[in-house]
């Protein structure tokens, strides 16, 4: 996971227009017509959206930093869920969730189905619940979540990584719970991350050394990690000796 810069240009025509009018519409809503509101996904979910999305994120996963475009279309993911959320594990489903944000281009995001739809789901865990914005008029500043935000918060102050495996720094609440909220060490994406590091491993061994390819070596393992490469953030906390010089 690393930060994404969105800047206020970068907000799709679509959102500006069709999606604020329809968030106006949300907050005049009565709860018991929010609750029964089909959302619309060609709104959030729109081609230029999506578009836009991937070229911010490198067609990236904002969670695993998987190449998305590769193998699937990927998904528009709401940071706050829009229908509805859980605090923790065996919570039911509380709604109706963050409805004015549904279309906000700072809550939106492009994510794996697998982070998105087996693991985030509508986890939504804050520090204290009790602080949490049910409503419109409630000021979402007061909330402390406790999954990373990707793009109003930097991800390296709470996540690192020794060798394949995501840690969380200082053994924080907030890196351990997006860890497991956003399934980042599951099996399967650390498979992938474990192959790909025992090869840049070799390569860093190489760029150590004094043989003729070391140079070159050294400037493939800082392409890696680079923010439009896979795992960057993994490529940059187990290199950092060959990234920072
Ligand atoms: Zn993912």
């Amino acid at each position: 996971m690393i930060q994404i810069k969105k800047k206020v240009s970068d907000v799709p025509e679509i959102l500006k227009k069709q999606g604020k009018a329809e968030i106006a519409l949300l907050k005049k809503m009565s709860k018991k017509d929010l609750l029964s509101y089909k959302y619309k996904s060609s709104l959030y979910g729109g081609k230029s959206v999506k578009d836009k999305l991937k070229s911010l994120q490198n067609e990236k996963c904002c969670f695993c930093e998987a190449k998305i475009t590769v193998v699937s279309h990927g998904d528009v993911e709401h940071y706050r869920p829009k229908a509805g959320w859980i605090q923790k594990e065996k919570d039911k489903l509380s709604k109706p969730g963050y409805y004015w944000l549904a279309y906000d281009f700072d809550n939106l995001f492009l994510s794996c189905q697998i982070c998105n739809q087996k693991y985030k789901k509508n986890y939504f865990p804050l520090e204290k619940s009790g602080k949490r914005a049910n409503k419109h008029t409630d000021d979402i500043k007061l909330e402390k979540p406790l999954i990373i935000h990707p793009s109003k918060e930097n991800p390296t102050k709470f996540l690192s990584f020794n060798k394949e495996v995501a840690i969380a720094k200082g053994n924080s609440e907030k890196g351990l719970e997006t860890i497991k909220r956003t399934g980042l060490n599951r099996k399967e994406v650390m498979k992938d991350r474990f192959e790909y590091f025992e090869i840049l491993e070799t390569l860093a061994d190489i760029a150590r050394s004094n043989l003729p390819n070391a140079k070159k070596a050294k400037e493939q393992i800082k392409k890696k990690a680079q923010n439009d490469s896979i795992y960057s953030l993994m490529v940059k906390a187990n290199f950092s000796d060959l990234i920072c010089t």
